[in-house]
């Protein structure tokens, strides 16, 4: 490589390469606002004071640091060669940084090979040019060549190697790198530590997170808004407000990020009145009302039931992009109003607004969500007029489509003919179509797919067994259960979350740990009994166990929908909407319970659940019991 530099310095020494080391050069450097300051920093601790280095090192440095690309970089380099002070440390380390700065992993590589003296700037710089191209394996080589060849290791190296194991997704690697640090000392650094919360909280593990969090004893706006987001991520966005909450009561005032952060957390959370708050917050303070923060309101409200108040941020939007006008027919679709979803769509090419795959995946969202089987065909196959290719997301959608309007052979030959990988989520879609059709041989098909996809997913284990219990196959329940078993899997647990005076009450099945469980239980019994007067049967088919019909009504009474909804119509004023959000589907039997209750309380229900929403009136839901 040194040669090949070589030659090709001779052709241009007498150019524009040689101009390039100027003392003005010097200049700029020094007024340069370069982002890596912590690599300053390093650089000058390593060399004592930059008044050590010599002039022409300066201007060398100066000279590499001004690059505006890899072909600059390879003309220092090559300078740096033919002119004999390449041993120099401090150049070298800085042509190293420009590489990997550029991406060119193969270059750093082969010049780090070639230097003969490395310090842990150099280290840590090749962990960094491995960690941003993902290459996981050569990060965790150098590092351990780090540990091994005594250099110490610093709170700049460390977070690089955690944020490789968090874009990874690789806890168990995490942990060592994690025992590393404890060994080293650096536990506690406050950038070693937020990596960690981070890395944690993206690998799913949430509760470690948060005891690294409570832990630090400094903490930033962004390690407050990795945690807030990790909570809203991992479905637990009423913890994400809690701490919200306690952040600002710190004194850490939120950024446009962390603004962000929590209108989304809202927006999974479903309660309006926190979106009011946070609403308000926002216009009492000086943020940048920018188009991300407006996309993000649309879906807030549209999440929260109150389609108008999304529509009307809509409408001041004084800058919109095809995001925004996507969130906005996505929120018309969740709320089954696919003739509006559809009249925005059409509003998009008059305003000259080119949809994207997002534009189409909401729009035919919404179609699959009302039914409106030709139109969404329609839309479908002029995706490629806009020279848009179909992916699995738009495929689910559709086979969601067909499937639902029990258009079954139709999805499964639209699988069959589909060339790109499919995914849980459309097999899922098929499942679920398969199911309210009662095609038991179908159903099979799909689960099983499923199982092959993710055998370590316990959703897939019960709607595999919830099909068998439906056709009566008790043995394939019991032999899905004992698979369930050996391979250790729980059920995913159902939450649902009710917001009362302030207050947002978390329920889970048969939960018990309300103060005021005693009375909900008695006022569940009551209202059932009412229910029941009226007509309302308990649907069985939605409890999985071979038990008998009483057992079974016993289980499904107690899911936490019902249970939240009892302790609504207690804590809040008569007459007043129910609004409840529950974090998985909401179950048939649960979703007839809620029409009998609006009809004999005559209380509307607003009810979201992972899907979409359901507006329950007068004994009759939004939905058209089609979700
Ligand atoms: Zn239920
Ligand atoms: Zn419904």
């Amino acid at each position: 490589m040194l040669r090949n530099l070589k030659n090709r310095v001779h052709v241009s020494s007498n150019n524009a390469t040689v101009r390039f080391f100027t003392c003005s050069s010097v200049a700029a450097v020094s007024n340069n606002s370069n982002p890596q300051t912590h690599f300053e920093e390093q650089t000058r601790n390593q060399s004592g004071s930059n008044v050590s280095v010599s002039p022409d090192t300066r201007v060398y440095i100066s000279a590499v640091l001004n690059c505006r690309n890899i072909f600059d970089v390879k003309k220092i380099h090559a300078h740096v060669v033919v002119n004999g002070v390449f041993h120099v440390l401090a150049i070298a380390n800085k042509l190293l940084y420009m590489y990997s700065q550029f991406r060119a992993v193969a270059d750093a590589k082969a010049l780090f090979d070639e230097m003969s003296v490395k310090d842990s700037v150099s280290w840590s710089v090749m962990v960094g040019g491995f960690s941003k191209s993902g290459d996981i394996l050569s990060c965790l080589r150098i590092f351990r060549l780090i540990i091994r060849s005594g250099l110490n290791l610093d709170s700049y190296t460390l977070p690089m190697v955690i944020r490789v194991c968090r874009d990874k997704k690789d806890v168990v690697v995490g942990r060592l790198v994690h025992d590393v640090a404890l060994k080293f000392g650096l536990e506690s650094d406050r950038y070693v530590c937020a990596a960690f919360v981070d890395m944690y909280a993206k690998c799913g593990m949430i509760d470690g997170a948060r005891k690294l969090f409570d832990e630090m004893s400094q903490r930033d706006l962004v390690t407050w808004t990795v945690m807030i987001r990790a909570y809203a991520d991992s479905g637990r966005a009423d913890e994400s407000w809690l701490l919200f909450e306690r952040m600002r009561n710190e004194g850490i005032v939120p950024d446009n990020v962390a603004i962000v952060t929590i209108v989304n957390a809202c927006a999974k959370l479903g309660a309006l009145n926190k979106a009011l708050i946070i609403h308000d917050y926002i216009r009492g303070m000086i943020f940048k009302s920018g188009v991300i923060l407006g996309t993000a309101l649309i879906d807030m409200y549209a999440k929260c039931g109150d389609l108008d108040a999304a529509r009307e941020i809509f409408d001041s939007m004084r800058e919109k992009n095809v995001i925004s006008w996507s969130a906005m027919i996505a929120a018309y679709g969740y709320h089954g109003k696919a003739r509006k979803a559809l009249e925005l769509y059409r509003m998009m090419s008059k305003n000259r607004i080119s949809p994207n795959g997002i534009t189409f995946l909401s729009v035919l969202y919404a179609c699959s969500h009302s039914g409106f089987v030709e139109e969404g065909l329609e839309i479908f196959n002029s995706m490629h007029d806009y020279g848009i290719t179909a992916d699995v997301k738009h495929y689910t959608c559709m086979v969601d489509l067909l499937g639902r309007a029990g258009r079954l052979d139709e999805a499964s030959r639209m699988i069959e003919a589909m060339t790109d990988e499919k995914d849980e989520t459309l097999w899922c879609s098929f499942l679920g179509a398969c199911r309210i059709h009662k095609n038991v041989e179908l159903a099979e098909k799909a689960a099983k797919s499923l199982l092959e996809l993710q055998p370590q997913n316990p959703g897939h284990y019960i709607l595999l067994s919830n099909i068998y219990a439906n056709a009566r196959k008790w043995d394939e329940v019991a032999k899905i259960r004992n698979l369930m078993n050996q391979r250790g899997l729980k059920k995913i647990p159902g939450y649902t979350w009710i917001e009362a005076d302030k207050i947002i009450h978390r329920f889970s099945v048969g939960d018990r740990t309300h103060p005021r469980s005693k009375e909900i239980y008695d006022k569940l019994g009551n209202l059932t009994e009412k229910l029941e007067l009226a007509g309302y049967i308990p649907d069985t088919n939605f409890v999985l166990h071979d038990v008998d019909e009483e057992a079974k009504a016993g289980m499904l009474s107690l899911h936490s929908e019902k249970l939240a909804i009892s302790f609504g119509l207690l804590a809040t004023p008569e007459g007043s909407p129910l609004r409840i959000t529950k974090n998985l589907r909401v179950c048939g039997d649960c979703h007839t319970f809620c029409k009998y209750v609006s009809e004999i309380t005559g209380r509307e229900l607003i009810v979201r659940d992972a899907n979409r929403f359901h507006c329950f009136k007068e004994g009759s839901c939004s939905c058209g019991d089609y979700w």
